[in-house]
């Protein structure tokens, strides 16, 4: 491995891997970490972007790959929006998201009143629940500006 730093929860990381039988690769390293410190939901073709930089040999497919198991295993979450390519979203918290309809931002905040909603009886009879996020959708403020001064 290249002199590459990895943040801490990448032990996490190594220790999901394991338990779900999947082998630990430099590149899934790089491809989670990179993930992870990227704050806004990147889509495949960003990670790819970027991982890029550290790995020149690696394909778009090997990425989208790679994120697509992630997700499998539980170890990101994938966000579909109507605009589009999907999203990618390293499951390290409880946060919510705002969506916005126009350019296709997901933005994460927190609530501990959102967190703390209760699971209605017709999902928790039929359902098992493992995570649970409100998405909310709406404007955000740079499409909200443009839209009033049109
Ligand atoms: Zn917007
Ligand atoms: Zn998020």
């Amino acid at each position: 491995m290249q002199n590459i730093k990895y943040p801490d929860c990448m032990d996490q990381f190594i220790a999901h891997c394991k338990n779900s039988g999947l082998k630990i690769t430099p590149q899934r390293c790089a491809v989670y970490s990179e993930l992870i410190q990227s704050k806004n939901h990147p889509t495949a073709d960003e990670m790819y972007q970027l991982v890029r930089k550290k790995f020149p040999n690696i394909s778009y497919d090997t990425v989208n790959r790679t994120l697509l198991t992630f997700a499998e295993i539980g170890l990101v979450d994938v966000i579909k929006t109507k605009e589009g390519p999907r999203h990618f979203d390293a499951i390290l918290d409880n946060h919510h998201h705002f969506h916005c309809v126009d350019c296709g931002r997901i933005i994460d905040f927190y609530s501990e009143e959102y967190d703390n909603l209760g699971i209605p009886n017709q999902i928790q009879d039929n359902f098992t629940v493992f995570t649970k996020r409100v998405v909310l959708n709406g404007l955000c403020k740079q499409c909200r500006k443009k839209k009033k001064s049109s």
